[in-house]
């Protein structure tokens, strides 16, 4: 759940440079509607900053075509790449992390609402969102009638880091830590805002698929421990966690899962005092091998 600083790119240039670069007739079929998409991406813009609605304008068939092959052409012509290839590098401060899951590379565009129902914003920039395959999967191709049917965060339009949504906690089994994650609900959050939050967490599966990820974080980050503690005892664990807190906050923003794991680990005392060991590997001092884990 990450916000994107959207490319500033001039949309009516785009699409007179996607025109002038087309072949008849898709050509001519795009001259037809040029007036059309220039009124409609104010509009789309004005609907995103409110969370309002948006109606579809209604393009035929053959300017729905000749718009969805426009947008393929993003990927295959010379003229049009730098396009696709800029949006794409949005995610460039985050590491090519995707702004939805924070856990895959983002190598696709998402059209935010669907180009099969609004064909009209197939090739404008704020309604393409970097993203990685399976979140683009899960969000799927359900079809939308208005902007406010698609219950998904706009990471250009929806700045989230505001609120604390995403929370950890370090919980303790079988004598080792483990993390769990829910999502929260601060005062002030919108409700139509939260519907959209909760929604998208839901649907690309965000909880479950962290935990993996989190996990090997969480273990790898507890073997720096003990060389933190040995320098500076438990503060000096306490301390490389807020810092690793603050660095992916900075990075990722607020609710990145990064950011609330480190934080739930500075807050769990007893990781911090020592429990850390018990994701240490020890080994027999005569033959080498690896004997157990903890102190
Ligand atoms: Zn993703």
């Amino acid at each position: 759940m990450l916000s994107l600083v959207s490319s500033g790119r001039d949309a009516v240039a785009d699409l007179s440079l996607a025109i002038s670069t087309s072949s008849d007739p898709v050509k001519g079929i795009l001259q037809g509607i040029k007036g059309l998409l220039e009124d409609a991406y104010p509009k789309y813009i004005a609907a995103m900053n409110d969370v309002g609605t948006c109606c579809a304008i209604g393009l035929s068939v053959p300017q729905a075509d000749a718009l969805e092959g426009t947008y393929e052409a993003l990927r295959t012509r010379a003229s049009l790449k730098p396009i696709r290839d800029e949006l794409l590098s949005l995610v460039d401060r985050l590491g090519s992390y995707c702004p939805l899951c924070g856990i895959e590379q983002a190598s696709t565009l998402d059209h935010y609402v669907p180009k099969s129902a609004f064909p009209e914003f197939a090739i404008f920039h704020f309604n393409l969102i970097p993203c990685c395959s399976r979140c683009n999967q899960f969000k799927g191709k359900t079809s939308y009638g208005t902007v406010e049917d698609n219950l998904f965060i706009h990471p250009y339009f929806h700045a989230l880091d505001a609120y604390e949504l995403l929370k950890a906690v370090l919980l303790q089994r079988s004598g080792t830590f483990y993390v769990e994650f829910r999502l929260d609900r601060p005062e002030g959050v919108p409700d139509l805002l939260f519907e959209k939050i909760e929604n998208q967490v839901n649907r690309i599966r965000l909880l479950q698929r962290i935990l993996g990820p989190a996990g090997t974080e969480l273990a790898s980050h507890a073997q720096n421990c003990e060389l933190f503690a040995a320098s500076g005892g438990t503060a000096m664990v306490v301390e490389s966690c807020i810092r690793q807190a603050d660095y992916w906050k900075g990075a990722a923003g607020t609710n990145h899962w990064r950011t609330a794991l480190y934080k739930a680990m500075s807050l769990s005392e007893d990781f911090c005092s020592g429990g850390f060991l018990s994701f240490v590997p020890k080994y027999d001092a005569d033959s080498n091998g690896l004997i157990s884990y903890g102190s």
